[in-house]
């Protein structure tokens, strides 16, 4: 239990705004906590770990945190807002590191994409698919993309209605510059487990409806879902990537 005095320094750090301070040890024996519910998850599914990209997110936790992860091994961290990634990439510049936007992305904000991602796992629309085409294409280059697919009823999840996925994948291939690889979601937010696992089967079952429409000039191999709370049950329907904050970095 946290004591009264812990407790004010917590409320000072936070009036601060002061980043929270996370030493390399804790971060690889969390890393490794999270790796053996991968490789648990695994076994109880039949894969094989091998199967299992994590990829850690780091929003809200300073260029510090991610140096350490750095020095664990890691190249790769989800961020769902430009603006941070703006002001934590020039700090880490010596580290060749691959932003990857996992959250909601206003096409006013392409530009920031184009610059600092190297690939966008939160595509929803078209109007955007478009913008980044745009920025993308003056700069000479392509960007891995994952369309979002909204398989939770909750109002405050974004992404593509399953309806609609084959005619937008369709509309994608207008877009040379975006590499589709997969599709990813978000669970709707809930204890009953049985609600989770339907999100995360709707997203393989998509992707199955989406391969047998046999578009040419998309991939569809990969399948990111699960974070922190249910990357278990991510993994049992067929996960290839999840998403990890809270259990490497601690609670934001
Ligand atoms: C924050 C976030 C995560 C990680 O969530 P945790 O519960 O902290 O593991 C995963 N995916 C998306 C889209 C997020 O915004």
């Amino acid at each position: 239990m946290k004591s009264y005095s812990m407790i004010r320094l917590i409320k000072l750090r936070e009036y601060l705004r002061l980043p929270i301070v996370i030493d390399r040890e804790s971060l690889a024996s969390n890393v490794s906590k999270v790796q053996q519910q991968i490789a648990d998850a695994c076994t109880r599914a039949g894969r094989n770990p091998a199967e299992v990209t994590l990829l850690p997110v780091s929003k809200t936790f300073d260029a510090q945190a991610i140096r350490k992860m750095v020095t664990l091994g890691f190249r790769r961290f989800g961020e769902n807002r430009l603006q941070e990634i703006a002001q934590k990439a020039p700090e880490l510049a010596d580290c060749d590191i691959e932003w990857v936007v996992i959250g909601h992305v206003q096409t006013n904000k392409a530009k920031e994409v184009a610059k600092y991602a190297s690939e966008l796992q939160s595509l929803d629309r078209i109007a955007l698919a478009e913008a980044l085409d745009k920025r993308l294409a003056p700069l000479n280059r392509t960007l891995k993309v994952l369309v979002q697919v909204k398989t939770s009823p909750e109002e405050s999840k974004s992404g593509v209605e399953p309806q609609n996925l084959i005619s937008f994948l369709k509309e994608l291939t207008n877009f040379p510059t975006l590499k589709v690889e997969g599709l990813m979601t978000m669970a709707v937010l809930s204890d009953d487990e049985i609600a989770v696992r339907d999100c995360f089967r709707l997203l393989r079952q998509c992707r199955d409806q989406a391969l047998a429409a046999g578009i040419k000039g998309i991939s569809l191999d990969r399948l990111s879902m699960g974070m922190s709370g249910d990357m278990a049950l991510a993994i049992e329907e067929g996960s290839t990537e999840v998403r990890v904050g809270t259990a490497i970095f601690g609670k934001r």
